[in-house]
């Protein structure tokens, strides 16, 4: 084990938050109950939920009606693009910068995507153009992670309601949601995805928020759990600890987000300045970046090598996205943006978050650009 650990991967997910573990402790031990049932334990059960609905709704601003708890942002992308196009088949928009949970099901409904710009935000000419009458949906990210670009969401609603007023918009917001004001960005968007395990919570819960009138058809059959729009006895201990870690989330995110943005540009100023050639992925212009992200490309390395060296030397981090093998595969976003594939070869991305210290960014300084110049050599 290295002396020093500096985990710089919150993007993927996040260490459980001491308010989330609390609310999780006692339904995994005296407390239990299926929330569907009639009894007072069922109840109780119940009870949890609801609160944990109303903690959802409140940091959306939505009806507590219109939250529906999934196992993650995975499902909740899922059945917001499969179910609308269930209820209301047509064509399907996406950017070209997505998450594969919702790639992956836009293309199996034979979706098409919208192409970004150089700093991974969305081309809203190109948009308009592609909007149709019988568009039905068109899927936005808040935010995206791997290069941590914000879209204009608010622009993307209007351009959709103008264009193509009878499609749904559907957002994930699942990295958006630690550092963001949610209300103000997705309020023209008819569904919300969000992953608990992201903001402090535990991994295998998330919510996908569905605005009245919204066509949206279930995916998951069954017990008619979730107004009928998601069956499954409940993760009660899950949804108890999404709910404290979105309201812990809440409490502390401005203050989280200025010392996080002051770390990140920190360490991004320091690697730019010990490794010549970095180049800072999508920085510059647009709505912004969300203030825990850093993509760099570094010159002359090959990420898949550096993370071995990083993971040796005690700084957790990643390339793309992760995906379940643990390869790292070219990524979609890099080439949507346009970053040639030679430069794509040394992506890294250093994600931030709410248990991140200057001391991890001392080790990660102290760190990267030496294990960069013992690649480059061995290279040379
Ligand atoms: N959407 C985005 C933007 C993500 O970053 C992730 C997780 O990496 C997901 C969806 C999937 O969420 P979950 O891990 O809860 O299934």
């Amino acid at each position: 084990m290295p002396e020093q650990l500096a985990y710089l991967d919150h993007a993927a997910t996040t260490p459980l938050r001491p308010e989330a573990r609390a609310a999780m402790l006692s339904w995994l031990g005296e407390r239990f109950g299926n929330p569907s049932g009639a009894h007072r334990v069922a109840r109780t059960a119940r009870q949890a939920v609801d609160e944990a609905r109303d903690a959802v709704a409140e940091a959306v601003a939505c009806q507590p009606g219109d939250v529906v708890f999934t196992s993650g942002g995975t499902e909740a992308d899922n059945l917001a693009v499969r179910g609308v196009h269930a209820a209301r088949p047509g064509q399907v928009l996406c950017s070209a910068i997505e998450h594969d949970a919702v790639l992956g099901p836009v293309a199996s409904v034979g979706g098409d995507t919208v192409p970004v710009d150089e700093r991974g935000v969305i081309d809203l000419d190109a948009l308009a153009g592609a909007l149709a009458p019988g568009v039905t949906l068109v899927s936005v990210m808040a935010a995206n992670n791997e290069v941590g670009t914000v879209q204009p969401l608010p622009e993307v609603a209007e351009v959709v309601r103008h264009l193509a007023p009878a499609a749904a918009l559907h957002t994930d917001a699942v990295q958006a949601a630690p550092w963001l004001d949610l209300p103000g960005l997705v309020a023209g968007a008819d569904l919300v995805s969000l992953s608990s395990h992201k903001l402090g919570g535990p991994q295998g819960v998330g919510a996908l928020v569905v605005r009245r009138g919204t066509p949206l058809r279930a995916q998951a059959l069954g017990g008619g759990q979730e107004r009928e729009l998601r069956s499954g006895t409940h993760n009660v201990a899950g949804i108890a600890g999404f709910a404290a870690a979105l309201r812990a989330t809440l409490a502390t995110r401005d203050e989280t987000a200025a010392r996080v943005r002051g770390m990140r540009d920190r360490l991004a100023r320091g690697l730019v300045a010990a490794v010549p050639g970095t180049v800072v992925t999508g920085a510059g212009g647009g709505p912004g970046r969300l203030p825990g992200c850093l993509h760099l490309c570094l010159p002359r390395v090959e990420s898949e090598a550096l993370l071995y060296l990083l993971d040796e030397a005690g700084v957790c981090a990643s390339a793309a996205s992760a995906c379940a093998s643990g390869a790292q595969q070219a990524s979609h976003v890099l080439a949507a943006m346009g970053v040639p594939a030679e430069r794509s070869r040394g992506a890294l991305r250093l994600s931030l978050g709410w248990t991140t210290t200057e001391a991890d960014v001392d080790h990660a300084l102290a760190t990267i650009p030496a294990a960069v110049a013992r690649l480059q050599a061995a290279a040379a």
